[in-house]
């Protein structure tokens, strides 16, 4: 943790209580955010990446729910206002925003933390323009700025009444003029040729690379400190994609704001940015500085997702594929042991006992970036070196499949394809 810190997250895990079972989605995933930075979260389909950004931006919607953690936002101002009523939700200058009330951590969505949800299509309003969905965003904001002690001006959406005073009144809209101008300009700063003409067009009229620098904009309108990008790039064609991200970088740099970009694109983390995590099975399992990361990976999850990439200049050799899948995070069924063990080249003996703690190297700053104690890897390997004579048999988990009463090994037991 740093002065320089936006958000710390800790120990914040979320569930989801199916039918089927309950659904580990996150587990004690802890990460930092700086001040200007882009923090990447990696990782394959249903690793958690989504939902920990839900869970931030507190929208984790039921079966689900947050079962525990803490979320400490950086805000003065706000940690000032609550200290006297909820002491326990502030520590400095930062609040716990899982420990405010529920107004204002409604209020936090728009100037604190904002979004850009993966599907632009399915995100936008398809009855109303996009330039009046933009400027109901801006109105809410602006509603907050002209009276920021009142919660209900800062929370307040289009509701009811607003609905029906614009039925019957259409002159005392909801949404003012200012709003409109400004729903414009910010069209105009996400490069929207003829802003003022596109803004009358309704979703559909739009490619799919305008959408998302609609979706952009309207993300932009509280002037976020925060911005979750949820894989933004996701529907988009390759030179599409190259321009948002370039969008992204360049509002990133201009506003200041600190961006939190989530995707299962390599690509992406290491065009966009400056420090990454990468999440397996609802934990991260590893996190550093993009240099730390992608240049002396410990994992061997990070290890097989950066060995799966072509290699242009050595196209020679096969690509290794990472074998098996993600498991699927039913809580009845995860072992109690590392959670890529059965996937895992350097599966050992004592990989089986629990799953491994968090351990962060210590040593001297490297890349001249590092700072000591920041790269870090939720694997044994992080403490010491491979093992080759504790390593787990071939055919370990094949074996252990076939036979359901297989009992986790003990640390100094032999372990065998029978036990
Ligand atoms: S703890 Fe063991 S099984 Fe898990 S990733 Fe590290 S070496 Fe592989």
């Amino acid at each position: 943790m740093t002065e320089r810190d936006l958000l710390r997250v800790r120990d914040l895990s979320t569930r989801f209580f199916t039918e089927n079972g309950q659904v580990n989605a996150v587990e004690s995933v802890d990460f930092d955010v700086r001040d200007g930075e882009v923090f990447g979260i990696v990782g394959e389909s249903g690793s958690g990446k989504s939902v920990t950004a839900l869970s931030v931006i507190d929208l984790v919607d039921s079966p689900g729910r947050i079962t525990s953690g803490e979320i400490w936002y950086r805000n003065p101002d706000l940690a000032e206002e609550i200290r006297a009523d909820s002491p326990e939700a502030v520590d400095g200058d930062f609040v716990d925003v899982r420990r405010v009330p529920e107004n204002i951590r409604r209020m936090l969505r728009g100037p604190s933390f904002s979004t850009i949800f993966q599907d632009p299509m399915s995100s936008l309003n398809p009855s109303l323009t996009v330039g009046e969905q933009i400027a109901e965003a801006v109105e809410v904001q602006r509603r907050a700025r002209s009276n920021p002690r009142s919660t209900r001006s800062r929370t307040q959406g289009f509701g009811l009444a607003d609905l029906l005073t614009s039925t019957v009144l259409p002159s005392r809209n909801y949404v003012s003029e200012e709003s409109r101008a400004e729903a414009i300009d910010l069209l105009e700063q996400v490069g929207i040729p003829d802003p003022a003409d596109r803004a009358d067009e309704y979703p559909h009229e739009f490619s799919g690379g305008m959408l998302q620098r609609a979706m952009i904009a309207q993300a932009l309108a509280g002037e976020p400190d925060l911005l979750i990008a949820d894989e933004p790039t996701t529907a988009l064609d390759v030179t599409i994609q190259a321009q948002i991200l370039d969008l992204l970088r360049d509002l990133q740099e201009d506003t200041g704001m600190s961006i939190v970009m989530i995707t299962h694109n390599l690509g992406v983390i290491a065009r966009m940015c400056d420090r990454v995590g990468v999440m397996y099975a609802g934990e991260i399992v590893e996190r550093g500085t993009l240099e730390d990361v992608f240049d002396d990976p410990v994992h061997p999850y990070t290890q097989g997702l950066l060995g799966s990439i072509p290699d242009l200049d050595d196209p020679a050799p096969r690509l290794q594929p990472i074998e098996g899948n993600v498991p699927d995070l039913y809580d009845d069924e995860m072992e109690d042991r590392c959670y890529f063990a059965d996937r895992c080249p350097y599966a050992m003996e004592e990989c089986l006992n629990h799953p491994p703690e968090f351990d962060v190297e210590t040593g001297e700053p490297r890349n001249g970036k590092t700072e000591p104690g920041e790269h870090g890897a939720r694997c044994v390997l992080a403490d010491h070196e491979y093992d080759p004579s504790r390593a787990l048999p071939d055919d370990y988990f094949e074996s252990e499949t076939r036979s359901a009463s297989a009992p986790a090994s003990g640390e100094d037991e032999e372990v065998s394809a029978d036990d």
